[in-house]
This record gives C-alpha cells, structure tokens and sequence, in this order.
C-alpha cells in the first residue's frame, strides 16, 4: 500500500520557504516523492491511498532535543530519584513518549532518566510495543560527588544508582561511562555545571575537571555514543567544549571563546531556555517563592541567555529546541514553548525556529540521514497542521491542530 498526500503546502525542514500545491507519495514508511502535484507524481491504482490535505500545511515530525521522560511533572527534587520506583518510572515514560509523538514530535533526544528506564523504553517503541517518539536513550546521568545530581544527604548513605552514577577521577569517569553504555545509552549525560535552583550547585558551578570530562568524552566516542554536557556557567561551558562534547546544554554564560570554539568543532547547542521562564512564570504557584527565585540568579540568567544565544545564532551555531519539561511548572506536552523562544527571544525566524526543530534537530541526533526533512527516502515522519506556523509560531503548541505520521501511518489524524 502507498499512500499520496495531495494538495500540500510544505515546510521541507531545509530551511526553505515553503511551497504550494505539492504531492508527497509514500511507499513503505518512507518517502518516495515530494515536489509539485503532477500525473507522474499522483500515481492511482487500488494500491494508492490518496490523503488530500486541502491547502493544509505539511512540515517534518518536530524533534525534541531534551527529554527527561521519567520526570513525572515533579515538584520536589526527591520526585525526581527518591520516589521513584523503576516500575511506576517506566509507565510514567510510557505515557509522556505517546504525549510527546502527540504533540508533534516524532523524535526525541533523553537527557537523562532515572533507571534507565528510556533504554527500555526505545526498545518497546522500536518493537511497536508503545507508540512514541524514535528515540535516542541516555539512561543515568553522570556526576561528581557533590555536583549538580548528587543532592541527596551523605548521612543518608543511600548508595543508589538511581538517577545517577556517582563518579571521581578519570578511571572512574570512564568506567561510569561504560556502564551506561552496557545500560543501553545512546547518550552519555553528564553534569559539569551547576542550576539556579540547586543551592548547593549554584550556577557558576564547575564541578568536573578537564582531564575527567576528557576522558569520559573520549570513552563515548570510542564507543560511537554522543555526549550531552549539562552546564551554565563560563568555566564549565569552557570545560565542555574544550572536551568536545556533542552538545552543551544551556551553557547560559559561555563566553566568546567558548562559542566560537563551539561553532568551529560543528557542536551543537541546546538552550532549554523555556524552562528558565517557567520557573518564573509558574513557579510560585508550586512553592518556588519569590524570594529563592531572587536569591538564585535566575532573572540575571535570563537576560545573560538572550545575549548569549543571540551571539550563538549570529555565529551560525547549530541550535536545537529541547526544553527540560517534566516539572510541574514546565509539563510535558508543553515541548513547543521552546519552540517559540527561538523565535520571541532569540531571534530566529518562525521558518529558521522550524529548521531548528527539525534538520538540526535530526543532525543533533546523527540521523539526519533518515529524518529532519521532507525529502525522497526519509521516514515519513510527518505533521500536517491546521494553519499556518509561519504566520503563528504558537500553533505547534496546540495539538488538537496537528495531525501526526510516524512511518507513513497516521498516529492521530485531526481532520477530514
Ligand atoms: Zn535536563
């Protein structure tokens, strides 16, 4: 069976404007054609299921940079390790991947979960056990003694391996590395900053030396993994960078240097802005009170962010949405927010914060030859939606307008 998606107006994720009038013919979840409605391109035959959008615009399946789909829409931080048990972590990931495919994403990159519940779960999605997002898996993060995840009391002496893996020195470094690994990360996350809501790690924070997170970079692409570095501050973006680490995320203070290094080694960065005005806009209705919110220096990130990624994207940085929901004053189905602070704060285009979304987002998770754009032998992983995001940026946030395709078959379908 093949399906022909007729009466297209399509966003291909090249960055190109979009284009009317177009057919897209799709042939065993990939697609065959794409281009202007043609007899060539419009074949018939029983074989053919015609989809006629009406004029509707059709874009990739969006991808969500950083995903933490064991975060239950948490709280407190104990929600995030202490009370989770790994049975109850794989079905509340369950249903946040299915939320996530729902609002659009077709992909998604974790950032981390608790058990390493997300390599599980990208085998069930895999197998079409559950429906979800194609997914690269980071299990465990990494972290030094005392750094960012490492905020449960030593008296406590939990010893758990719950969210992360507690590692000094280099060996250990690598050896944490090669344990998520057998877990089954396609990710290697680690904490090298500090956040605004960690007393204990505030932002400025560097808590891995250059010799660690060099080792543990050079262990993860040994084994052809990515790494993701969790940073802030000038140091620690400095640190990561210097390592080469795939992608920095947030790296709110990382100065010239660090950017332009960024830029000439081809990383990748991943703000996760949203989440920084989340806490602030919801916050205090979850108990952040207004005084820690100016006790943290989080008003000071936000303005140094926008400097930050507005240089970024004059530098021609590769930036990718990916917006750390999972907490309950920035839940999951809320990805596309993200989205539109590229376009509100830093200065991207409606079309450019779409390409962000989409082919860099696929190159961010090295699969930009199989999805990111609408192009002859990519997965038909698709959106068709019910307006115009170029003219509203905000019509990805609502998904009662996109219908989604993973793989050629309609996942949910909003329209006649
Ligand atoms: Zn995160």
């Amino acid at each position: 069976m093949r399906t022909l998606i007729r009466n297209a107006r399509v966003i291909d994720g090249t960055g190109a404007q979009p284009r009317e009038q177009c057919a897209l013919l799709i042939e065993a979840g990939r697609l065959v054609h794409v281009g202007p409605m043609s007899k060539e391109a419009e074949p018939a035959g029983n074989d053919v299921r015609v989809v006629d959008v009406a004029g509707r615009t059709v874009m990739p399946g969006m991808v969500e940079g950083h995903i933490h789909l064991s975060y239950n829409n948490v709280k407190a931080i104990a929600d995030l390790d202490l009370n989770c048990p790994p049975e109850y972590s794989t079905i509340v990931s369950a249903k946040n991947a299915e939320l996530a495919l729902h609002c659009g994403y077709t992909a998604a990159r974790s950032a981390g979960s608790v058990h390493a519940v997300d390599a599980a779960l990208k085998r069930a999605i895999e197998e079409g056990l559950i429906p979800g997002p194609r997914l690269l898996a980071a299990g465990r993060d990494i972290c030094a003694t005392g750094g960012m995840a490492d905020w449960n009391p030593t008296y406590l002496k939990l010893g758990m391996e719950g969210l992360a893996l507690i590692a000094d020195g280099p060996d250990a470094v690598r050896a944490a590395a090669r344990r998520v690994i057998k877990d089954g990360a396609d990710v290697v996350k680690c904490y090298i900053g500090g956040d605004a809501l960690l007393p204990h790690t505030p932002i400025g924070d560097c808590t891995y030396t250059q010799a660690e997170v060099d080792a543990l970079v050079d262990e993860a692409h040994m084994r052809g993994r990515l790494v993701a570095a969790h940073v802030r501050g000038e140091r620690s973006s400095e640190v990561a960078a210097l390592a080469g680490v795939d992608s920095l995320e947030h790296a709110t203070y990382a100065n010239q240097a660090t950017l332009e290094r960024i830029r000439d080694q081809g990383l990748t960065l991943v703000p996760g802005l949203r989440y920084l005005y989340s806490i602030i806009e919801n916050g205090p209705g979850f108990g952040i009170t207004e005084q820690t919110i100016s006790d943290s220096g989080l008003r000071e990130e936000i303005a140094q962010a926008a400097d930050t990624y507005r240089r970024a994207r004059e530098l021609g940085i590769r930036m990718c949405p990916g917006g750390d929901f999972g907490f309950a004053w920035n839940p999951h189905g809320e990805y596309a927010k993200d989205i539109q602070v590229f376009v509100d704060v830093i200065g991207f285009s409606p079309l450019e914060a779409i390409t962000c979304a989409t082919r860099s987002g696929a190159e961010l998770m090295r699969m930009a030859d199989r999805i990111g754009t609408l192009e002859p032998g990519k997965h038909a992983d698709l959106l068709v939606l019910d307006g115009d995001p170029l003219k509203d940026i905000r019509l990805l946030q609502d998904r009662t307008r996109i219908s989604v395709m993973k793989a050629g078959e309609f996942v949910t379908r909003r329209f006649e």
